[in-house]
């Protein structure tokens, strides 16, 4: 291989890394593999927990895939359009005129599928609060670690609070102790910002940390609140 450099005239498979797909995926490609060399020499560098970006056929962002569950959609042909950047390229197996099957993996996928009008409920959870807060306490207005954070409920569950985005802050223990069952305004604390539920577009950036800029682009169009690293 040209521009390679060490020895690249020893060819063993030690830059082939194999993909474990569904069952029936080898009935139509041989087993495919991610080599190494052409991943670093005709690719943008990107990490190898790069995740794709599953939208349904409305175009409304409905997942994260792994770079096998990409393939084996594509392979299947259920992969209906796509959007972004090859973000890897994965390699099977010679046909009889000797050409390498090649599969390219697109940074956005779109898929047949039920699209659902229900309207969307985010998951909540510390690490996605957290990261919707920016890992500030609402009350003091301090970055901590997540380990160092706690879930506030604005108006206590004791009170009738929801256990609902609307309802939940990222709080340090010091603040979330001294507010203890009160609302914000019976402790004289000020909020500092109002808690919102995400929207799925929000949701599925606040679910991966190593979103793409093209995902991040096609996902932040449709973000209604400030969300940044
Ligand atoms: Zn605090």
């Amino acid at each position: 291989m040209e521009g390679l450099s060490g020895d690249s005239a020893i060819d063993s498979d030690e830059h082939k890394v194999p993909l474990r797909l569904a069952d029936n995926f080898y009935s139509s490609i041989d087993i495919l593999y991610f080599d190494l060399r052409h991943f670093s020499k005709n690719l943008v560098a990107v990490s190898v927990n790069v995740k794709i970006l599953r939208l349904n056929k409305a175009g409304i962002p409905v997942s994260w895939l792994t770079r096998e569950e990409a393939a084996t959609l594509l392979v299947k042909e259920q992969v209906m359009w796509s959007l972004g950047k090859v973000v890897a390229e994965l390699y099977g197996g010679y046909n009889n005129s000797g050409i390498q099957s090649v599969l390219r993996l697109p940074s956005i996928v779109a898929c047949e599928g039920q699209v659902h009008n229900a309207k969307y409920n985010a998951p909540l959870d510390n690490r996605f609060l957290f990261r919707r807060d920016r890992n500030i306490c609402l009350y003091c207005g301090k970055t901590f670690h997540s380990r160092d954070l706690s879930r506030d409920h604005v108006t206590p569950v004791s009170r009738g609070g929801l256990n609902a985005w609307t309802n939940v802050v990222s709080s340090c223990r010091r603040c979330n102790n001294r507010k203890a069952d009160r609302t914000p305004e019976e402790a004289g604390m000020e909020l500092l910002a109002v808690p919102f539920a995400p929207n799925q577009y929000e949701f599925l950036y606040l679910s991966n940390h190593n979103v793409l800029a093209d995902q991040m682009d096609f996902l932040s169009a449709r973000f209604s609140h400030q969300l940044k690293e």
